[in-house]
């Protein structure tokens, strides 16, 4: 199964917006915040080390000399999703044979970073979020509309509430 980086941070975020996402419903495209996260993403790093696309499956913002990962996020709302997001890039390859320890997440808009380390109990942590992730894309229904406060701030919200 086909598990992408913006999966993993769904997970976190809502299992109603995996579920969407994953079955092509998208309205991201239109949501203001997006449209300010690809400016943000556009104005950081180096032109030349910047996006890197692995398998069709996960796009890095940046790898740092093939040691250090880095993620770009507009906000610390849910620090959780960023995170995991972040190591599984890493945990992704590794399992190619690249060995990476390390990550950083850069929020350019807060002037902040938080550096994330990957630890071999991270590893069995990725495993079981991923079997999680699998057993959601599964189901033939979308798990149902709950509100929380993370909702107004979401593309989908219109989708789910109104
Ligand atoms: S609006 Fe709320 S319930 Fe709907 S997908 Fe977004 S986070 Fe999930």
């Amino acid at each position: 199964m086909r598990i992408t980086g913006n999966m993993v941070n769904y997970y976190f975020v809502c299992p109603r917006k995996l579920w969407l996402f994953s079955r092509e419903l998208r309205f991201e495209e239109n949501s203001e915040r997006v449209a300010l996260g690809k400016i943000l993403d556009e104005s950081s790093y180096d032109r030349n080390n910047k996006h890197v696309m692995v398998d069709n499956v996960v796009n890095i913002d940046m790898i740092q000399h093939w040691q250090v990962i880095h993620e770009i996020k507009r906000t610390r709302a849910i620090d959780k999703a960023a995170e995991w997001q972040l190591k599984y890039y890493i945990y992704y390859l590794r399992k190619k044979g690249i060995q990476i320890d390390k990550g950083i997440i850069d929020y350019p808009l807060l002037k902040d970073r938080v550096t994330i380390n990957y630890t071999s109990a991270d590893e069995s942590k990725m495993k079981t979020i991923l079997n999680k992730i699998s057993s959601i894309l599964c189901q033939s229904q979308s798990p149902s509309a709950k509100k929380k406060s993370i909702c107004k701030s979401c593309a989908y919200y219109e989708y789910c509430f109104v």
